[in-house]
């Protein structure tokens, strides 16, 4: 196996306590990373008055990492901006949230030159590169540019929207461009790797095979569907750990009898949090006979607080959940339980092991995690149900889970409803056929087929698949 350098926007790699403080992307990253002496290059986080490029090198958890200081007008127009304001929102079809300023644009590119700059006297001649996500777009072309010739792939974690969404990025092609730089680019779905190739072929007079072989602007590379997992290991282990055991007996003893149903989500307007609260409304209305029998635990921990469009649905979710409390509660019963602080993630194994329905509704997600790990913390013998948007990844593989359309209230009453009353033996079947897919598609297997792939990937081959 060659030298692994991993980039990404922040470099997280995990510490002592495993996953219950790290996400399994950090956990996978880092055990590849250890494997091959690699690096894990990004942004330390922090800001300093002028830039610098120095190279901060630490060893955390048995890795290396290296990281480079930004200054305050990078993280405002290259992160806050370019990334969360322009295509964060666009990636996520909020078009009427995309925010297009030049100075966006211009800290975008900056800090890739940056980046490329800082990470260019750490590549050796048969480095493999490996760049994550939306940050980083263009990282590989800044990279060519300063002669790397190594392999690099790119793997996008959120969606890649629609032709017709895309194209209203001014200067989308020359973003889309500098994606070809990189030999091999990912996507979590089939959806998204067809939608960026029928941007290629059908606004770029782009070719592209049945093999994923691409060409356009003079370039070629390759594309993919490697949808990213869970480290269900670990993660069915936290879901058994003295934490989560304490966690889920402390929230059984609040349920007192109650069905709990669970919604676990960065506060974002990706996540269709309204949508769902109102459906939850619906199901209140329609059926009274779920009224004081059941509960919603929506916990939408905090992000990006300092972008106004976060703040705008922080308010109306404040407003929505105390109307339907104050609508429905009674002096006993509070038809929602709405939680804005953020829990470790064996904490998190129990509380999902407590719900008999875990509600993923987002309007538009990448994969969704959350989904996976719901699932895998159940109890094998008494699971609960998931109810999962088709417009999570995750919908992709997770076919047994209740299919909801989350811009219908009704479809999503209903099936809460559906799930609240599911049978036994129905939930252990659907949850077994779950458990084996998120089981099979773990972190590891996502990691392990993407750098396979990348390190397959030959230029000729390219070259004449992509002529052919
Ligand atoms: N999470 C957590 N504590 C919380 C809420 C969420 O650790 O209080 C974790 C959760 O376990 C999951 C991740 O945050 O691993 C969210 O990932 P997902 O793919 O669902 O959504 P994203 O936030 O990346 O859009």
């Amino acid at each position: 196996m060659a030298r692994l350098i991993a980039v990404s926007n922040r470099v997280s790699p995990p510490g002592e306590a495993g996953v219950a403080s790290s996400g399994g992307l950090a956990m996978a990253l880092a055990a590849a990373l250890r494997e091959s002496a690699g690096i894990w290059f990004g942004w330390s986080g922090r800001t300093v008055d002028a830039y610098t490029g120095q190279l901060s090198i630490d060893r955390v958890g048995g890795v290396t990492v290296a990281t480079v200081d930004l200054e305050e007008q990078d993280r405002q127009e290259y992160y806050n901006g370019y990334a969360n304001k322009t295509l964060w929102p666009l990636f996520h079809y909020r078009m009427d949230l995309a925010a297009y300023e030049r100075s966006f644009d211009a800290g975008y590119v900056r800090v890739n030159e940056r980046f490329a700059d800082a990470l260019q006297p750490l590549v050796e001649a048969d480095d493999v590169l490996w760049v994550q996500d939306y940050h980083l777009l263009p990282l590989a072309r800044e990279l060519r540019r300063r002669g790397i010739t190594n392999k690099i792939g790119f793997f996008l974690h959120i969606p890649w929207p629609a032709r017709r969404v895309f194209t209203t990025l001014p200067r989308h092609a020359d973003l889309a461009s500098a994606l070809l730089d990189y030999d091999l680019i990912g996507f979590q779905t089939a959806d998204d790797r067809d939608a960026f190739a029928g941007y290629l072929t059908q606004s770029a007079q782009g070719l592209v095979t049945s093999q994923g072989h691409v060409s356009a602007f003079g370039k070629q590379s390759r594309i993919g569907a490697f949808p990213i997992g869970i480290d269900t290991t670990d993660f069915q282990r936290a879901a058994t750990s003295p934490t989560a055991v304490t966690a889920f007996r402390a929230m059984r003893r609040s349920m007192a009898g109650r069905k709990m149903i669970l919604g676990v989500d960065r506060l974002d307007y990706s996540k269709g949090l309204e949508e769902r609260l109102l459906a939850y409304e619906q199901l209140l209305s329609d059926r009274p006979d779920t009224l004081e029998k059941v509960f919603l635990l929506q916990i939408a921990t905090l992000s990006r607080d300092d972008v106004d469009a976060y703040q705008d649905l922080r308010a109306r979710l404040d407003a929505v959940s105390g109307r339907i409390n104050g609508a429905f509660a009674t002096v006993e019963w509070v038809p929602i339980r709405y939680v804005n602080r953020s829990y470790r993630r064996d904490q998190l194994a129990g509380i999902y092991r407590a719900a008999q329905v875990g509600l993923v509704t987002p309007l538009r997600d990448g994969m969704n995690l959350v989904a996976k790990e719901y699932v895998a913390a159940q109890d094998p013998d008494n699971p609960g149900v998931l109810v999962l948007s088709e417009f999570a990844g995750a919908a992709a593989q997770m076919t047994e889970a209740l299919i909801v359309n989350p811009f219908s209230r009704e479809d999503m009453a209903e099936a809460i409803r559906r799930a609240l009353t599911m049978p036994k033996s129905e939930r252990r079947r659907r949850w077994r056929s779950l458990m084996d897919g998120v089981a099979r598609d773990s972190v590891e297997m996502w990691r392990d087929r993407f750098v396979a792939a990348l390190e397959a990937v030959s230029p000729a081959d390219i070259a004449i698949q992509a002529r052919g």
